[in-house]
């Protein structure tokens, strides 16, 4: 039997401009969606068209010039900075491009840090699992600096997952890594979403990785123009 999705994220005629009167770029314009618990949407578009912007607006890294953004009913938009932090750790897991990984600390304690900030203990099933489908066992301690490039992504999403945060953000996650790590880390995402039933939302120039998600969005401008359900990578090619 089929249930209704939940929805876990709204905004709400978000627009978001940086800078000044003549230098002003309207880089969200007036963005209203909705998003799923338990779907993978992947976001698409030109350099600069906004999808970075969308994606921090979202997960409360950036604010919003206006409009409203709400997490699991709580609205984000407009809370006051400590609140904000507290509900992004509880929250929201983040992968970015540049890994920000902590060069002093070896790799369990870069994984295991954002437990250690929200004062929680490991679910040592889960840390296992998270550790051996990411292939980081034989790395645990190794500072970053003796790690490739592509184990330093997998340890930066290993750690985005580690709290099994119910909304997960990524930024290009697979950018910078060959075919075999990107489909190492694209599987993981999706194995989250279909046994764990979390939500992820991807930012990602590659329709292979996008052919991964649930959904696909196209951004232009600031602007939504399409909103697509399991596109394959051609039909992504079509319109992207
Ligand atoms: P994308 O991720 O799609 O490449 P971005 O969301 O990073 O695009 O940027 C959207 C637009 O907003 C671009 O024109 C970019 O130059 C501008 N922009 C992004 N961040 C800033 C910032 N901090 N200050 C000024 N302009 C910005
Ligand atoms: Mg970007």
């Amino acid at each position: 039997m089929e249930t209704t999705p939940s929805t876990i994220a709204t905004l709400i005629n978000v627009s978001k401009i940086y800078g000044q009167k003549d230098t002003q770029v309207t880089a969200l314009d007036n963005v209203s969606i909705h998003f799923n618990e338990g779907e993978f949407t992947a976001i698409m578009g030109p350099s600069g068209s906004g999808k970075s912007t969308l994606l921090h607006v979202l997960a409360g890294l950036d604010n919003a010039t206006s409009g409203h953004v709400t997490i699991k009913g709580t609205t984000i938009t407009g809370l006051e900075d400590k609140p904000l932090t507290h509900f992004r750790r509880d929250h929201i897991g983040f992968i970015f491009q540049a890994f920000n990984l902590i060069p002093t600390l070896d790799a369990r304690a870069n994984i295991e840090l954002p437990l250690r900030l929200a004062g929680r203990r490991a679910d040592q099933n889960w840390l296992n699992q998270v550790i051996d489908a990411l292939n980081l066992r034989e790395r645990l301690n190794h500072k970053p600096s003796q790690l490739s490039g592509g184990q330093q992504q997998r340890l930066a999403v290993a750690r985005a997952l580690v709290t099994r945060p119910a909304l997960l953000v990524a930024d290009e996650p697979t950018g910078n890594l060959d075919t075999a790590a990107s489909k190492e880390v694209l599987n993981l995402l999706r194995q989250a979403v279909d046994k764990l039933g979390q939500t992820v939302i991807m930012v990602t120039h590659d329709p292979r990785a996008a052919e991964t998600a649930d959904r696909v969005l196209i951004v232009k401008d600031g602007k939504i123009t399409h909103d697509l359900k399991h596109p394959t990578a051609q039909e992504i090619g079509q319109v992207a």
